[in-house]
C-alpha cells in the first residue's frame, strides 16, 4: 500500500515538474522566490518544532529526543544562514540552485520532525507527548503544503516525509486507534496533494498572465519609441533616453548632442519617390549607428533630421565624430542601381557649457545647425553664445518690424540712376529705410533678411511697391522707378497680384515700373518665378538683374528671361579688387548686353574716375554716391525739378 502510494505520489510529482516546466523561466523564478518570502512563518515553524521536541524529551524522559531537538536546531540554523547568504532577487543565483537549497533544508527538517513524532509512538512516550509531536508534525505538513504551493514538488515532498515515519509507527503499533491514524493520514495525503496542485495552478496561471501582459506592455512601449522607417529611436525614444541619462548624470559629466539635417533631401523624395527616400534614410541611419559610440542614442527626429545624443563625449571626441558622420553620409548610396550622393549639415551643442538641461541643449544644437545651413550647408557648426545673441536680435527686429509697418516708421528713399551720356536721371531706385525710435536708422541689410525669414517680406514688399509707384506717378513721364524684390516675395502666392494692385492704386503706367531681382532667384527654377516674370512682362513691367557677377555662375537664365537691364555689382566698380580684370569683366558684360539689347548699369560709382572708366567700358547708365545718395521723395522731386530747369544733377554732367 505504501509502495503504491509512493508510486502514485511519484507520478504526480513528475506531472507537477512537467507542468512547472511549461512555465517560462521568469514565472518559474517568481514561484520559487515565493518560497523565500515570509521567512517569519519558517521561523515560527522551526521554533514550534524545537520547543515542542524539547518539552517532549523532558516530559517523557526519552533522551534520544534531545538528539532530535539538536538536529532540528542545526537544520534551522543552516537554513537561515543559507537563506541569508543569497538573495533570490539577485540574478546571479540560478533558479535551480535556489530551489535545491530550499529543498534540502525543507526535506531534512520535515523528515526529522516526522521521525521525532514516530519515535514518541514507537518508544511509548507519554500520550500527551505523542499527541503533541504527532499534531506538531502533521500540522507542519499540512501548513507547509499551503505555504510552498509555488513549488508543489517541495510541498508534497515535505508532507510525504513528515507523514511517512508516523504512518510506519502507527502500523508498527497496530492498535485500532493507530490504524485509524494511519488511514487518516493516508486519506489526508491525496487530499492535500490535490489542494496544493490547485493552489499551484492558480498561482502559476495568474503569474503567467501577469507576465504576458507585462511583456506585451514592454513590446508596445518599444514600438512607440521606435521609428518604423529606420529602426532608430524616434522622438519619444530619444526623449526617454535623454531623461534617463540626465537623471543618472553626475555634475561635471560631458554630453554632446548632434543635430543632423540632410541637405536638399526633399529633392531625393521629389525626384525619386518616397520609397527610395525611405531607403536612403534607412541607410543613413545604419551608417550613423555604425559611427556612433555604443552608449550613444541615435534617433530620427522626423523628416530628414537625425539626432545623436552622446554621453561622455568631450569636444575632441565630438569633432572627430562630426567628421566621421560627414564622411559616412557622403559615401555614395546605391538604391536600385542608382548612385545617390547625400550631404548633411550638423549642429553640435555640449553639456554643460551650452545648456544645463536637455531642452536648452536641443535649442543650442538647433541654432548651431541653423548656422551650419545658412553658412552654405554640408558642414558642422559648434554652438557658441553669439548665435543666441543673433537670434534674440532677430526676434526683436521681427517683432518690431511688424509694429513699424503699422506705426509708419518705414520710409522709402530714392537713389537716381543716371544716363552717363546726358547726365539726366532716368530712374530712381527705391530703397527702404527704417527710422527706429530707439535704435536710429536701420539699414535694409539688417532687417530685410529677418523679414524674409519670418514671412513679413510679403506685406513689407507690397507696401514698398505701392509707395514707390505712388511717388513715381508724380514725376515726369520719362522717369521710372526701380523696386527691389526678394525671391521669397516673388515665390509667395499672389505675388503678381500685389504688384498689379500697387500699379492700379497709383495709376502708374506698368512700363514705368522696373523690378530688380537677383541671380539667387534662379537657383531653383520654380514655375512660380517663371510665371511671375512672364505675367508682369506681358503687362509691360520691366525687369533688371541686380548685383550681377556676385552669385550664381550660370548665364542660361539671361537668355530665358526678358531683362531690360543688367546692374553690374558695385564690387566690380569700387571694391578693393577693382583692376584690369574687373574692367575686362565689365567689357564682356557690356558686349553681351548690347547683343541681347539690355542696358548695362554700373553700381557704386563714387568718383569721377570710376564714372569715366565705366563709361569708357561701354556702360550706359550709372548709379552711386558720386551722383547722389538715396534721398527722401521730396528731395527726389526737387532733383528732377532742378534738372528740368537745365541743370542736370547739379554740375555732375560728365563732359
Ligand atoms: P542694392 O539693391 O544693391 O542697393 C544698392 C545699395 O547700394 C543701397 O544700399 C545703396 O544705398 C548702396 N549704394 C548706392 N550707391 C553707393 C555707392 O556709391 N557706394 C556704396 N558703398 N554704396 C552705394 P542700401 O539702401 O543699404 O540697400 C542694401 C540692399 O538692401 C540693397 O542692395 C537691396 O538688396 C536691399 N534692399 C534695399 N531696399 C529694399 C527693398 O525695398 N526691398 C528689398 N527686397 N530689398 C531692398
Ligand atoms: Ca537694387
Ligand atoms: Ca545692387
Amino acid at each position: 500500500m505504501a509502495g503504491s502510494l509512493t508510486r502514485s505520489l511519484k507520478r504526480k510529482l513528475v506531472i507537477m515538474r512537467g507542468s512547472s516546466d511549461t512555465v517560462s523561466g521568469r514565472a518559474k523564478r517568481t514561484l520559487v522566490k515565493s518560497l523565500y518570502t515570509q521567512p517569519s512563518t519558517l521561523a515560527i515553524g522551526a521554533f514550534n518544532g524545537i520547543a515542542s521536541t524539547a518539552i517532549a524529551a523532558w516530559v517523557s524522559e526519552i533522551n534520544i529526543l534531545y538528539i532530535g531537538c539538536a538536529l532540528l536546531t542545526i537544520i534551522a540554523v543552516a537554513r537561515v544562514t543559507a537563506a541569508l547568504g543569497m538573495s533570490p532577487d539577485e540574478d546571479g543565483t540560478s533558479t535551480r540552485k535556489l530551489e535545491l537549497i530550499y529543498e534540502i533544508g525543507a526535506f531534512s527538517y520535515a523528515f526529522v520532525i516526522g521521525l521525532i513524532a514516530a519515535l514518541t509512538i514507537i518508544l511509548d512516550g507519554d500520550a500527551s507527548v505523542q499527541v503533541l509531536m504527532t499534531a506538531n508534525a502533521l500540522c507542519y505538513g499540512v501548513g507547509i503544503c499551503a505555504r510552498n504551493a509555488g513549488s508543489p514538488s517541495i510541498a508534497i515532498g515535505q508532507l510525504g516525509l513528515v507523514s511517512l515515519p508516523i504512518m510506519v509507527a502507527a502500523i508498527w503499533k497496530g492498535s485500532l486507534a493507530f490504524i485509524a491514524l494511519f488511514v487518516n493520514i493516508l486519506l489526508l495525503i491525496p487530499a492535500m496533494i490535490s489542494i496544493t496542485l490547485n493552489v499551484f495552478r492558480v498561482l502559476r496561471d495568474s503569474i503567467s498572465a501577469a507576465e504576458t501582459s507585462a511583456q506585451l506592455a514592454e513590446k508596445m512601449q518599444t514600438l512607440a519609441r521606435t521609428d518604423v522607417v529606420t529602426g532608430l529611436a524616434n522622438r519619444a525614444g530619444l526623449n526617454h533616453a535623454m531623461v534617463e541619462t540626465m537623471m543618472a548624470t553626475q555634475p561635471g559629466r560631458r554630453i554632446a548632442l548632434f543635430w543632423i539635417d540632410l541637405d536638399r533631401f526633399k529633392e531625393v523624395n521629389d525626384l525619386m519617390g518616397h520609397p527610395v527616400g525611405d531607403r536612403v534614410l534607412a541607410e543613413v541611419a545604419r551608417r550613423l549607428r555604425n559611427v556612433s559610440p555604443e552608449a550613444a542614442t541615435v534617433a530620427r527626429f522626423g523628416g530628414d533630421e537625425f539626432v545623436i545624443f552622446c554621453p561622455d563625449c568631450d569636444r575632441k571626441m565630438s569633432e572627430r565624430l562630426a567628421s566621421e558622420v560627414h564622411a559616412e553620409i557622403m559615401r555614395a548610396i546605391r538604391v536600385d542601381g542608382e548612385r545617390l550622393e547625400v550631404r548633411a549639415s550638423v549642429g553640435v551643442a555640449m553639456l554643460p557649457e551650452d545648456g544645463a538641461d536637455v531642452d536648452s541643449l536641443m535649442q543650442s544644437a538647433d541654432l548651431a545647425l541653423y548656422h551650419a545651413k545658412v553658412n552654405g550647408r554640408s558642414q558642422t557648426h559648434f554652438y557658441d553664445e553669439s548665435m543666441s545673441r543673433d537670434l534674440v536680435r532677430k526676434r526683436e527686429i521681427e517683432h518690431e518690424l511688424r509694429a513699424a509697418i503699422k506705426r509708419d516708421e518705414l520710409s522709402i528713399f530714392f537713389q537716381p540712376i543716371v544716363d552717363l551720356e546726358s547726365g539726366r536721371i532716368k530712374t530712381f531706385e527705391a530703397l527702404v529705410r527704417w527710422f527706429h525710435p530707439e535704435k536710429g536708422e536701420l539699414r535694409p541689410d539688417e532687417f530685410i533678411p529677418v523679414a524674409e525669414e519670418s514671412g513679413v517680406i510679403v506685406t513689407l514688399g507690397n507696401w514698398i511697391t505701392a509707395q514707390a509707384a505712388r511717388a513715381c506717378a508724380q514725376w515726369p513721364d520719362e522717369v521710372s522707378v526701380a523696386v527691389n524684390l526678394s525671391p521669397l516675395q516673388i515665390r509667395a502666392p499672389g505675388a503678381a497680384l500685389g504688384i498689379l494692385s500697387a500699379l492700379r492704386a497709383s495709376g502708374l503706367d506698368p512700363s514705368r515700373l522696373e523690378l530688380e531681382v537677383t541671380e539667387s532667384l534662379f537657383l531653383d527654377d520654380s514655375p512660380a518665378t517663371t510665371h511671375f516674370i512672364e505675367e508682369l512682362s506681358a503687362k509691360g513691367v520691366k525687369f533688371a538683374l541686380d548685383d550681377f557677377g556676385t552669385g550664381y555662375s550660370s548665364l542660361g537664365y539671361i537668355n530665358t528671361f526678358p531683362f531690360d537691364k543688367i546692374k553690374v555689382d558695385r564690387s566690380f566698380v569700387s571694391g578693393p579688387n577693382v583692376g584690369k580684370q574687373s574692367e575686362a569683366i565689365i567689357r564682356a558684360v557690356v558686349e553681351m548686353g548690347s547683343t541681347l539689347e539690355m542696358e548695362i548699369v554700373a553700381e557704386g560709382l563714387e568718383s569721377i574716375e570710376q564714372v569715366k572708366a565705366v563709361r569708357k567700358a561701354g556702360c550706359t547708365l550709372g548709379q552711386g554716391y558720386y551722383f547722389s545718395r538715396a534721398v527722401p521723395d521730396y528731395m527726389a522731386a526737387m532733383l528732377l525739378a532742378v534738372e528740368r530747369k537745365g541743370d542736370p544733377l547739379a554740375q555732375r554732367k560728365i563732359g
